[in-house]
């Protein structure tokens, strides 16, 4: 069978939204409107696996929300809405908390790193974030998902869980006149020279949110000069810019710092090299400082403007949550036949 193309992906409201965030995802989510019908959720589900102020929580959900419009997400075109107004997010979830295997969700690198030395006392829904991220795509039936390099064993867990569910209901799916498949294999997109930008102090660490140090990231609300001093302050080697890109494989840091600049510039790290190879961090370090800014500023400075009206923020998330809701209930309503559940 075959499915309608259709985008759907997520950013959690955690906080401090970063330029990881925005090369790896963000920027691919604006890109993709020009082909695809596409869903861009605000994961405030996903946010509550780790504890989340509930005074903060809406600040943060707004936030993101901006972070999308201010990067050129078209909420009446495409759907912009926040997960927890979609109840089929938890139902799907649920059914999916049946099909996947506990042996699959060990394998999880996300629910190690995240969960730490204390496993014992990490959140059952950290564990079963990935069925969570299933459920929210499989709900849409969507067939791409743009992510972060990071996210890609939970997508391809995603792909698994469609598999399974579709083998498993085979002869209901059949029966209910779906063909042979009734969830499409969603594909990830992870594109751009910026898939997995890492820590401007740990060349071996991703770029994070939740990272203590707020050096180690370059914020959608910081200021010109804070990006400035974080530039200068990122980490390098003491050698000038390799000519080649082979050369970067051995050089964490360079090659981060080549990477974030060949995705902001919309060119490849080849190109970078060209204008840059041989030449002092210093001299390109001033080079990204502009570029950065003038890529950010006019960012930051529409989200600062949305920010500042949270009724409108909110009124864009009801209307595409209603929108949202009434592709998820058909979703939902032919899953519950699929598996048996009785419904009047
Ligand atoms: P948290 O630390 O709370 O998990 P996060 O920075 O990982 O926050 P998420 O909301 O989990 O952000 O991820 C949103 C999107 O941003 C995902 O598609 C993810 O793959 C992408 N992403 C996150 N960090 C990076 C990064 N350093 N480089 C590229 N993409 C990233
Ligand atoms: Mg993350």
């Amino acid at each position: 069978m075959a499915f309608k193309q259709r985008v759907f992906s997520g950013v959690q409201p955690t906080g401090n939204l970063h330029l990881g965030n925005y090369l790896g995802a963000i920027a691919r989510f604006a890109a993709l409107q020009a082909t695809h019908d596409c869903i861009y959720c605000v994961v405030d589900m996903h946010a509550i696996t780790v504890w989340q102020d509930p005074a903060e929580l809406p600040k943060a959900t707004r936030e993101v929300t901006a972070a999308y419009l201010a990067c050129g997400i078209d909420p009446k075109k495409h759907i912009v809405f926040n997960q927890s107004q979609v109840s089929g997010h938890a139902e799907l979830a649920w059914v999916f908390n049946c099909v996947a295997r506990l042996g699959w969700l060990n394998r999880m690198t996300q629910f190690k790193e995240k969960a730490g030395k204390d496993r014992e006392n990490a959140s059952v829904g950290l564990y079963v974030y990935p069925d969570l991220m299933a459920a929210d795509i499989l709900l849409y039936r969507a067939t791409h998902v743009p992510v972060g390099e990071d996210q890609k064993q939970h997508l391809e867990l995603a792909r698994d869980i469609a598999q399974k569910f579709n083998n498993d209901f085979g002869d209901s799916i059949r029966a209910h006149e779906h063909g042979d498949m009734f969830f499409p294999l969603p594909e990830p997109l992870i594109q751009g020279a910026a898939t997995r930008v890492m820590s401007l102090r740990d060349g071996t660490k991703k770029m994070s949110k939740s990272d203590p140090s707020d050096q180690s990231r370059i914020n959608l609300t910081d200021d010109a000069d804070a990006i400035a001093l974080k530039v200068r302050r990122a980490k390098t080697d003491p050698h000038p810019l390799p000519q080649d890109v082979k050369e970067l494989e051995a050089r964490p840091e360079a090659d981060n710092l080549v990477g974030i600049f060949a995705a902001t510039k919309g060119t490849s790290k080849a190109d970078v090299l060209n204008e840059f190879g041989g030449a002092q961090f210093s001299a390109f370090k001033n080079a990204m400082v502009d570029l950065l800014v003038a890529k950010l500023s006019p960012i930051t400075a529409e989200m600062r403007r949305l920010t500042a009206d949270p009724a409108y923020i909110e009124s864009v998330l009801a209307d595409g949550s209603a929108r949202a809701q009434a592709v998820a209930a058909e979703t939902m309503r032919h899953v519950k036949d699929i598996v048996g559940f009785v419904r009047s």
